[in-house]
């Protein structure tokens, strides 16, 4: 679909405050960001920190904002860090905060991932835990900034159970507006607009912007 009529789509499930729109590139080349990026997209997220350092490379010198949205290894760290993200959005744990922020020499934002639906394939935290594992990272990290939450809407068909799962995750926002956090990004392709009705101020979209 066109980014002109994903953006209108955009528009028309939001109430509230502007909702920002990343790329997801991960199964595309360079060229599909490269088109995207000429209409004026200019954040984007990928999965894997090879192909971010693949593409950001490539693609250096130009104003484009990486977010690194997928699951992180310890022995990547350095790697993800060298490639300086504008934000990490998969921040899934206490303890994967300090390991980060160990090896830190300036600031990195981060979104906490939060596991709003229990599922087991899912990374991130649970909805009870992730208040008090926000509040200690903000407290004990150094150079990380955690700056939101990131949640992956719950994977069924049923919509009342998909919206539940973003509810969970924007009652967690809301909590923490007052320790910091500004972003709640959810929703994807197959779940933006009732994400965007949910109160997502963040939306991840990867293949309807390329199909
Ligand atoms: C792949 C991915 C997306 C985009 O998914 P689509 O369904 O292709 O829009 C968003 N968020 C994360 C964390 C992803 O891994």
């Amino acid at each position: 679909m066109k980014l002109a009529q994903i953006l209108e789509r955009i528009e028309n499930a939001r109430t509230g405050e502007a909702v920002k729109l990343i790329a997801v590139s991960k199964n595309v080349t360079t060229k599909e960001v490269l088109e995207l990026l000429e209409q004026g997209q200019t954040s984007f997220g990928e999965n894997r920190v090879q192909e971010l350092k693949n593409k950001s490379e490539i693609l250096s010198n130009l104003p484009i904002e990486w977010h690194f949205i997928g699951r992180l290894q310890s022995n990547k760290i350095n790697h993800l860090l060298a490639l300086k993200p504008a934000l990490w959005q998969s921040c899934e744990s206490v303890e994967a905060a300090l390991a980060v922020d160990k090896r830190l020499v300036c600031e990195l934002p981060c979104l906490l991932q939060i596991n709003s639906a229990h599922e087991d394939s899912k990374q991130g935290i649970s909805p009870e835990a992730a208040q008090d594992a926000f509040l200690q990272i903000a407290q004990e990290c150094k150079f990380l900034k955690p700056i939101g939450v990131m949640s992956i809407g719950a994977h069924v068909d049923d919509e009342k159970v998909v919206k539940k799962s973003f509810e969970t995750t924007r009652k967690i926002y809301e909590n923490l507006q007052s320790k910091g956090a500004q972003i709640c990004s959810m929703g994807m392709s197959g779940d933006f607009e009732l994400a965007i009705k949910c109160g997502s101020n963040m939306i991840r979209l990867g293949s309807i912007l390329y199909s």
